[in-house]
């Protein structure tokens, strides 16, 4: 059995059961990609169960600080079913859900997504890469499905020094056969979405922003919004919510003839966010969609004097760790002060930032700052965070990824 022996002092954060062991904390050890090891403090006390990771500076994940468990077939399978029997006390009002969340469900590198009958797997780190079959296996018993695609195409995984793979990994096409679907449909709260899990981001969908988008919705029937703006709409989750509100304030009487205008920089998305429009009944002539640098539209807009009643700033992550926070605290800044601009007094931003390397602390200053360069207040009406399928843990704060603020214009 191979040892890791940490550096003088460097055991603390293991004895808070944080699962990370930085390339900085060891003194000696190596191994092979994703092997397990046991993990020492300088003075050879036991700490974890870990998988070593040659290429990361994350060296090594922990699978358990339980000095008497095996890290075999039998401990996966157990961890899988702990991590899905949880999603079942869990408020998921969808048939796509995250089943397996990282760090936080206890097996760092492993995402898993259901889309109703069809689960999709992301291996970034060595020690799942290593245990890949098991964990295949694993999630079908817990889930008693029967086809699982692998998505393991996210950057991180360069990281680990892991090559990508994608592909289905069970229940893919027998010999002459006919392969699985990739085209799918779910059902989130009110609303119909199709994802395409070989093709479209992460995992095919971004399931997190399933509970702000019916936030969005309920805003837009109470206030009966007129003019949206959805901001890196991918395939048009909060314009379909929008949509949805919007028609529910008008059966109650309130102004007919909302528009919502959607923005992404990806032609596929565009498509299937204009097909989602249609699919969920609603009129295609109220939603535009523009193929556009957001920033770019933002400063236009202000140029063309328009404005919105509710806005979303949804983008992607612009800071992956916190050494990119300073230049993403300016993006981030940028956009908000513009959208803050655009909106008409009593109007809605929706603001969003999914960066690991920003605090919701930090998130707070940058629009607050933006909101002072706009020369722009506003009431902060809520903070909103990840969909409870995406935990985060007392354990592992880096779970805390997405975070939002609701924020109306003073009048
Ligand atoms: N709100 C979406 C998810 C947004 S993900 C949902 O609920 O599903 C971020 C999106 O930003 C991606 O679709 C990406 O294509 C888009 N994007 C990234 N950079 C952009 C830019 N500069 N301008 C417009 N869109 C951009």
């Amino acid at each position: 059995m191979k040892t890791i022996r940490l550096k003088p002092g460097k055991e603390r954060s293991l004895q808070r059961r944080h699962p990370w062991i930085f390339e900085s904390a060891i003194a000696k050890g190596s191994g092979d990609s994703g092997e397990t090891e046991r993990v020492e403090s300088h003075e050879g006390q036991f700490l974890a169960w870990a998988a070593f990771s040659p290429a990361s500076r994350i060296r090594a994940r922990v699978w358990s600080f339980d000095e008497a468990q095996r890290i075999d077939a039998p401990f996966f399978i157990a961890a899988c079913a702990r991590s899905i029997s949880a999603r079942a006390r869990f408020d998921v009002q969808s048939d796509g859900v995250r089943l397996v969340h990282g760090e936080s469900d206890g097996l760092p590198g492993l995402i898993v997504d259901r889309y109703g009958d069809t689960l999709v797997a992301q291996f970034t780190s060595a020690g799942t890469e290593r245990w890949k079959a098991v964990i295949a296996d694993a999630l079908l018993q817990a889930t008693g499905l029967t086809r699982l695609y692998e998505r393991s195409d996210a950057s991180v995984r360069a990281l680990e020094g892991l090559e990508p793979a994608t592909g289905w990994l069970r229940g893919g096409p027998v010999a002459g056969g006919e392969a699985p679907p990739v085209e799918l449909t779910i059902h989130e709260h009110q609303w119909q979405l199709t994802l395409n899990i070989a093709e479209g981001h992460k995992t095919g969908f971004y399931l997190d922003q399933r509970d702000s988008r019916k936030r969005f919705a309920d805003y837009a029937r109470r206030l009966g919004f007129q003019r949206v703006l959805n901001c890196f709409c991918y395939t048009g989750g909060f314009s379909v919510a929008a949509l949805a509100g919007m028609r529910a304030a008008e059966a109650e009487g309130g102004a007919p003839g909302g528009q919502v205008v959607s923005i992404d920089s990806s032609g596929p998305a565009l498509e299937r966010a204009r097909a989602h429009v249609a699919l969920n009944g609603f009129d295609v002539n109220r939603a535009s969609f523009m193929d556009a640098d957001v920033n770019a539209s933002l400063r236009q807009f202000l140029k063309e004097g328009q404005r919105f009643d509710a806005i979303v700033l949804d983008p992607p992550k612009f800071a992956p760790t916190a050494a990119h926070a300073d230049r993403a605290a300016r993006a981030y800044k940028d956009i908000n002060r513009l959208a803050l601009q655009l909106l008409t007094p009593g109007g809605v931003l929706f603001t969003f930032s999914c960066s690991g390397g920003i605090s919701a602390d930090l998130f707070h200053k940058i629009v607050a700052s933006a909101g002072a360069d706009a020369g722009v207040d506003g009431y902060i009406l809520e903070r909103l965070g990840g969909a409870p399928d995406h935990p985060m843990t007392l354990e592992f704060p880096e779970g805390e990824y997405l975070k939002g603020l609701v924020v109306m214009r003073k009048g």
